[in-house]
């Protein structure tokens, strides 16, 4: 079992307190590192360290090209690193170590591509309706960023976060999952490595309630930009807009995933078991509302059933295993409240909805992959984020009743639609309340296109061109080029 210190102004360290948490093997239900339980006095270091590096220091004076350099030699950092990320990450949240590999390998792509957007950032010259007047607009760092993060793909959201940040020329301190630190830390020293200069990542780690809270709020923080559950979400929300922080929120969903019944079917079972089975159903995007057209909404349920059926769960390190243990007691606890409370309101279970006996895990923290039909969509397991994986089939008549239901929720993070009809299809996309739409796919995701979501699913965008635009301020200049003329003082000029 090893230790890994919090990064602060580029040097590794424990918690002021010197108190330690422990990290959790959820596969193997065993302790297998410790991360540091910081408080409001580590909160308050790594600010100080990121708003120095932002005032003073090489970061604040480095051209933007030169930032570029840096991001790529992190993306580079990451690739050379792939593997043993991945090993990290699987060993912390029990996601199968085969789709951390593949995030891992995608990563540097991110930081690759907001190396290349960092010198290309710019502003404009406006050709102002006033006489002797020259205008412009600069762009600028918005200031030293708090980035929490939720612990299903810590490098992913730290990519999501950072690459852009750093390309805009602010400062961050990371704050990751106190479920899921590790590969977090372990980044450090590739930032370290890359030349990143002392003060730009710091990372601090403990609970949400102790150093999450302290950090939001601190007077130097510029910007908030949070991944994780709604509820938490608007807490955060709350808490920065007492000093006006500029917030990115990536939060929750409820995403419908939308069968008709002229779309390939197979293809479309597939895709439904992708969007609410894959990483056991723990992602924000999980299509955990399967609509279904009321005339193939039997057939289909039974396909889906028997492919169910074949998901093999164990090992997450097992190239055989397609899912792993759900990540944390706690959430265990809420996805088995769930499947209660499904059966309890009607919902009929058609597979799964127990507790599951795994092989070599002795905590038992999985759970069969649960499919419920008969749901209609004011149930509570229709409506609220589960994070698990358990299913709702839910049938529809025809196209508006598709979008009514689909669009009945308080989320609005993605959705997907099978339809053979192109016009159906650009009919859906544009109808649907998802800030991503997969037509005939689930699951797809690009650096090069935002993430994001609409209604309480969050605010702003992550990915993209429009990724940076969350990280920089606009402002105007006005230059007076007139000769020698005064202004009248009590008129606007
Ligand atoms: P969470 O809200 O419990 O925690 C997220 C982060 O907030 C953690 O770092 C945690 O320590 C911190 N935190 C918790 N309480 C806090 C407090 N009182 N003050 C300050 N910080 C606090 O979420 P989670 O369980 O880690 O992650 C699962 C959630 O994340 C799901 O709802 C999922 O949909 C969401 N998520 C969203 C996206 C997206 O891009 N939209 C991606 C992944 C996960």
């Amino acid at each position: 079992m090893h230790d890994h210190p919090m990064f602060i102004d580029g040097s590794h360290q424990p918690a002021a307190g010197g108190a330690w948490l422990e990290s959790t093997d959820p596969y193997k239900g065993e302790v297998w590192a410790r991360i540091p339980r910081g408080g409001a006095e580590d909160a308050d270091r790594a600010v100080k360290a990121a708003r120095r590096a932002l005032k003073s220091g090489p970061w604040s004076t480095m051209s933007a090209t030169k930032r570029g350099h840096l991001l790529r030699a992190i993306g580079d950092g990451i690739a050379r690193n792939a593997d043993r990320l991945a090993e990290i990450e699987t060993r912390d949240n029990g996601k199968i170590l085969a789709e951390m590999k593949g995030q891992m390998n995608a990563l540097p792509e991110f930081w690759y591509y907001y190396a290349g957007l960092a010198d290309k950032i710019e502003g404009s010259v406006p050709q102002v309706d006033k006489p002797d007047t020259l205008a412009m607009t600069v762009r600028e760092p918005v200031g030293v960023v708090a980035a929490l993060t939720s612990w299903n793909s810590p490098l992913t959201f730290v990519a999501m976060k950072c690459a852009p940040a750093l390309a805009a020329g602010c400062t961050v301190v990371l704050k990751p999952s106190e479920f899921a630190s590790v590969s977090t830390l372990a980044f450090a020293q590739i930032a370290k490595e890359a030349g990143l200069p002392d003060g730009v990542i710091n990372i601090v780690t403990g609970l949400g309630s102790e150093i999450g809270g302290p950090l939001v709020q601190h007077p130097l923080v510029d910007k908030v930009t949070f991944t994780g559950s709604d509820s938490t979400g608007r807490m955060i929300y709350q808490l920065a807009a007492a000093s006006m922080k500029r917030v990115t929120m990536e939060l929750g969903g409820k995403s419908p995933n939308i069968v008709f019944e002229d779309a390939d079917l197979d293809a479309a079972a597939v895709g439904a078991v992708a969007g609410i089975f894959g990483a056991a159903g723990q992602m924000c995007t999980a299509g955990s509302r399967l609509l279904v057209q009321n005339s193939i909404k039997e057939a289909f349920t039974e396909r889906l059933v028997s492919l169910t059926r074949t998901i093999r769960m164990g090992d997450p390190n097992s190239s055989e295993t397609n899912i792993g243990p759900i990540a944390t007691p706690p959430q265990f606890q809420k996805v088995l409240s769930y499947i209660e409370a499904a059966n309890a309101d009607g919902a009929r279970c058609v597979i799964g909805g127990k507790v599951a006996t795994v092989d070599g895990s002795s905590d038992g923290q999985f759970i069969e992959p649960t499919i419920f039909t008969d749901v209609t969509n004011n149930m509570k397991v229709a409506q609220e984020e589960i994070f698990g994986p358990v299913l709702s089939i839910i049938g529809f008549e025809d196209e508006a009743e598709a979008v009514e239901i689909a669009n009945d929720v308080i989320f609005g993070l993605a959705a997907g639609v099978w339809t053979a009809d192109f016009g159906r299809q650009y009919r859906m996309a544009r109808a649907l309340e998802a800030g991503t739409v997969w037509v005939n796919t689930y699951r797809a995701y690009s650096p090069i296109l935002p993430i994001g979501g609409m209604k309480q699913s969050g605010l702003g965008r992550e990915g993209g061109l429009v990724g940076i635009d969350d990280y920089l301020e606009t402002k105007s200049i006005l230059f007076s080029t007139g000769k020698g003329q005064t202004a009248n003082p009590f008129l606007q000029r």
